[in-house]
C-alpha cells in the first residue's frame, strides 16, 4: 500500500521548506497545491486564471477546481510509491475527497505532521519570504538568505515576493486558515494520525523532528 504524508500547518510555518527536504532525503514526490496553482498562473492556463482571482485575495480556491488539479497530479507515475502532500487537503471536504482518490490509487494517508508556531513567527517568516520564479524554491532575507540577493542559489532564476504575501492578504489567509483548516486538524487528530511538530525552531531541528515522526 502506497503511503501518503499530509503536512498541515499555518501559512508560512515552513511546510514547503520541510516537504522539499523530506522529499529529497526519502526520494518521494512532493506535491504542493500552492506551487501547482502558481505554475498554472505562470503558464496562463484557464485553471490558473480562475485560481488567481481567489489566491490574490487570500481566499481558498474552490474545492472542485483544487481536487481536480490534485487528482491529475496524483495519477502521475512518480506518485505510485506515495508522496508528501503540502497544502492539500486544506478543508475536511478535501480530506474526504483525498481518501477516495487514494483508495483508487491503492494508497492511504499514513501520518499527518502538524507543524505549529505562534502567529508572530509565521508572519515574520512570510514577510521575509522570497520565492524563485522557475521552481518555487524559497529563501528568507534573514533566516535563509540567498548567496546573491534576488537570485535563486539552486537554479539561478529571479526571486520575487508573492503578491499574496503582502501583509493585508496574510491577515486574511491566517483567518481563512483558522476558519477552514483548523477543523481539518481536529479531523486528523480524531483519526489518530496527527503528530504535532514544533515549527518555531531552526530548519534543521524541525527537519529532525519531522523525520523521526514520519519514520520512513
Ligand atoms: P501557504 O504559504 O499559505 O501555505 P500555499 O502556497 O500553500 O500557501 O497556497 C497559496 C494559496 O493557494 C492559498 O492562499 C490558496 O488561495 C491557494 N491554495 C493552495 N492550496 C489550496 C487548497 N488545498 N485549497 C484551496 N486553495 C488552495
Ligand atoms: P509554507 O510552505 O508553510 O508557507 P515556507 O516553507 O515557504 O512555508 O517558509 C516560509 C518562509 O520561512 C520562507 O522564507 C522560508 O525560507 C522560511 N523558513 C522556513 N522554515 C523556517 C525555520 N524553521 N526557521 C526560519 N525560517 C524558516
Amino acid at each position: 500500500m502506497a503511503t501518503f504524508i499530509v503536512l498541515l500547518g499555518p501559512p508560512g510555518v515552513g511546510k514547503g521548506t520541510q516537504a522539499r527536504i523530506l522529499a529529497d532525503a526519502k526520494k518521494i514526490a512532493h506535491i504542493s497545491s500552492g506551487d501547482l496553482f502558481r505554475e498554472n498562473i505562470k503558464n496562463q492556463t484557464e485553471l490558473g486564471k480562475h485560481a488567481r482571482s481567489f489566491i490574490d485575495k487570500g481566499e481558498l480556491v474552490p474545492d472542485d477546481v483544487t481536487i481536480g488539479m490534485i487528482r491529475e497530479r496524483l495519477s502521475r507515475p512518480d506518485c505510485i510509491p506515495g508522496a508528501i502532500l503540502d497544502g492539500f487537503p486544506r478543508t475536511p471536504v478535501q480530506a474526504v475527497a483525498l481518501e477516495k482518490m487514494l483508495a483508487e490509487f491503492n494508497g492511504e494517508v499514513s501520518v499527518v505532521p502538524y507543524i505549529t508556531a505562534p502567529e508572530s513567527v509565521v508572519v515574520g517568516r512570510i514577510s521575509g519570504r522570497w520565492t524563485c520564479r522557475l521552481n518555487g524554491h524559497v529563501f528568507h532575507h534573514m533566516f535563509n538568505p540567498p548567496i546573491k540577493a534576488g537570485i535563486c542559489d539552486i537554479d539561478g532564476s529571479e526571486l520575487y515576493q508573492r503578491k499574496d504575501d503582502e501583509v493585508e492578504t496574510v491577515t486574511i489567509r491566517i483567518r481563512v486558515y483558522l476558519e477552514q483548516t483548523i477543523p481539518l486538524v481536529e479531523y486528523y487528530r480524531k483519526s489518530g494520525k496527527l503528530i504535532e511538530i514544533n515549527g518555531a525552531q531552526s530548519v534543521e531541528q524541525v527537519s529532525k523532528d519531522l523525520c523521526a515522526a514520519v519514520n520512513i
